[in-house]
């Protein structure tokens, strides 16, 4: 059986998750990553992305949109400033926030903050990941 590490994922307003798992792979401002037990010390800058737990009997997703990875020896932190589980994320909400943010972006309306809604569109798609079979 792969070696486990211990997890923990906090936000602002609680433990998101306290737990054990073999590999967690996330995005970060360098790319996606994927880290498992034993790996070399680190921390990184997370990005929006789906977090994907292998825990042992089970695969985990979740949405990370910014926060901050520190990775030790035998254990992992995400402090994260926004995370969801598929379960807290309206699918509805997220395809119509999609569809606001393209369509934006395909207007392009003077006083468009292009920055902003690349950012809601991003967001959008990763929701909408999240909660895809
Ligand atoms: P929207 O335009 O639908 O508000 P957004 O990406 O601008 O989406 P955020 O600023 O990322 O929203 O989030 C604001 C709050 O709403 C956060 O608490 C976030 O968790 C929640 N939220 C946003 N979208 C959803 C969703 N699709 N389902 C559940 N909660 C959501």
């Amino acid at each position: 059986m792969a070696e486990m590490f211990k997890l923990k994922i906090v936000t602002p307003d609680r433990i998101f998750y306290d737990g054990e798992a073999s590999m967690v792979e996330l995005t970060t401002t360098e790319g996606e990553i994927g880290v498992y037990a034993n790996h070399i010390p680190m921390t990184s800058i997370v990005s929006p992305g789906v977090l994907k737990i292998h825990e042992a009997e089970e695969l985990r997703k979740a949405t990370l949109m910014a926060g901050f990875i520190e990775v030790l020896q035998d254990r992992i932190t995400i402090m994260a400033e926004v995370a969801e589980w598929p379960e807290d994320i309206d699918a509805k909400r997220a395809q119509e926030a999609k569809i606001r943010a393209e369509r934006r972006l395909q207007d392009r309306y003077p006083g468009t903050d292009v920055m902003r809604a690349e950012l809601a569109l991003k967001r959008a798609l990763v929701r909408l990941e999240t909660v895809a079979r």
